[in-house]
């Protein structure tokens, strides 16, 4: 399910300041629900960069973000989870 207002830019397309303030905000660009879970990351010491997930199991989009005091000043859309390997946030099938 997807916003009305998200326009999919293709895999790894940049985030717009608009889509960046929503993420700053606990909030998925693309459904607009408010949630999401830690992906992989760099190892620690050297995270700037969070893949992260919307928590909407009906949305699932992925986004890799780069964050600075909690704000989220780059990213790109790394589109539907359930298209890309799992994750150790895999939601249980059970
Ligand atoms: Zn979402």
């Amino acid at each position: 399910m997807r916003g009305d207002d998200y326009i999919s830019g293709g895999p790894f397309a940049v985030l717009s300041d608009d889509q960046l303030d929503a993420v700053s905000k606990g909030h998925c660009p693309a459904c607009g629900s408010r949630g999401f879970v830690i992906g992989p990351a760099a190892p620690a010491g050297t995270v700037l960069n969070l893949n992260i997930e919307c928590a909407m199991l009906d949305c699932r989009s992925r986004y890799n973000i780069a964050f600075v005091s909690g704000q989220a000043i780059h990213g790109h859309d790394l589109f539907d989870g359930r298209a890309g390997p799992p994750w150790p946030s895999e939601p249980s099938s059970a």
